[in-house]
């Protein structure tokens, strides 16, 4: 867990006897939910915690969880079809949804005798918006009858995308953003020069992790910027695939934040998340069509709404991309 989360972390582990069936960690996108609950599941399981409540990492729980086989920790995620066809252009992009027979394989887990070394069977489900409503039924199904000594931790960046009906069985906890200094020292902990640090801080929002991760694909990013800096002139068949390699989320993300700025800039207000980008943005602003842009505003939290369907992801780029041309006056 980080430095931030030590609040929630000395609370809800105070809490360790008398925990619920089902948490749903929830906050920001790259706050570190995911690593709050695996560090969580770990310090349940340890067998010999530290006075801190952290997992000692050293007994044999501790190292079935680093070689991922431990017997009482299951983590739920999309599975990943990329590997197949790593070979290729990986156009596909990340799978995007739990599949039902995920679930079912859960049932069988559950239903098998327990191993319940530490007491405790956990069930890592995150991120919990990947689940479908096929998915997400099944699962309900054992939320409303939970097996003995079991706890489910969903993680969610975004819960009003949950079933109301799994929401309302689990104890919401929410993870809270870090300080900007908090996540600045962070990052520079990471490695990242303290200018690099605070654009990337500014960019992703204010959450560390997101920061984090941008500086793995700045050189896609630096492409994409360009190709949407051309407006009119971009091509859409051409960017789409590119874009698409952030994953679709990243994608449609990345697309907002370029469309607030842009409208920012038309409005002759300051930028937001590209503050190095204001003579870019001044020259584009120029010839944009604001009713449009602001439609197209509308059309991109649509699509966000619909982002985790697998089907034909380039293609609703491709045509986002489109009607991106389109908001320019030609
Ligand atoms: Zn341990």
């Amino acid at each position: 867990m980080y430095i931030w989360q030590k609040n929630k972390w000395e609370k809800l582990l105070a809490r360790k006897a008398s925990l619920p069936h089902a948490i749903l960690l929830h906050g920001r996108a790259g706050v570190g939910k995911h690593v709050f609950a695996e560090s969580f599941s770990h310090a349940l399981l340890c067998q010999q915690t530290l006075p801190t409540g952290h997992a000692c990492g050293q007994c044999q729980s501790c190292q079935w969880l680093k070689e991922g086989v431990h017997p009482d920790f299951k983590w739920v995620t999309p599975e990943d079809d990329s590997a197949a066809d790593s070979n290729t252009k990986k156009r596909s992009g990340k799978k995007s949804q739990i599949s039902v027979s995920q679930i079912r394989q859960l049932y069988e887990y559950l239903s098998l005798s327990t191993h319940q070394v530490s007491g405790y069977r956990i069930i890592l489900i995150s991120p919990a918006e990947a689940l479908n409503i096929a998915s997400a039924n099944a699962l309900l199904k054992m939320l409303e009858e939970p097996p003995e000594n079991t706890l489910f931790l969903l993680v969610a960046s975004q819960p009003q995308r949950l079933l109301p009906t799994i929401i309302s069985r689990c104890q919401a906890v929410d993870l809270p953003m870090p300080s900007q200094a908090e996540a600045s020292t962070w990052l520079v902990e990471q490695g990242i020069n303290e200018a690099e640090a605070s654009d990337a801080l500014a960019y992703a929002g204010g959450a560390p992790l997101a920061a984090l991760a941008m500086q793995g694909q700045l050189e896609t990013n630096q492409k994409l910027i360009k190709q949407l800096a051309q407006g009119a002139k971009l091509n859409p068949a051409t960017s789409a695939p590119l874009l698409l390699s952030l994953g679709m989320e990243q994608a449609v993300e990345m697309m907002q934040k370029w469309t607030f700025d842009l409208i920012s800039a038309r409005l002759e207000q300051s930028l937001h998340y590209h503050v190095k980008l204001a003579s870019t943005f001044q020259v584009l602003c120029k010839s944009v069509n604001l009713s449009a842009l602001m439609q197209f505003q509308r059309k991109l939290i649509e699509l966000k709404k619909s982002a985790n369907h697998p089907l034909s992801n380039e293609m609703q780029l491709e045509n986002i991309l489109l009607q991106y041309v389109r908001t320019f006056n030609v």
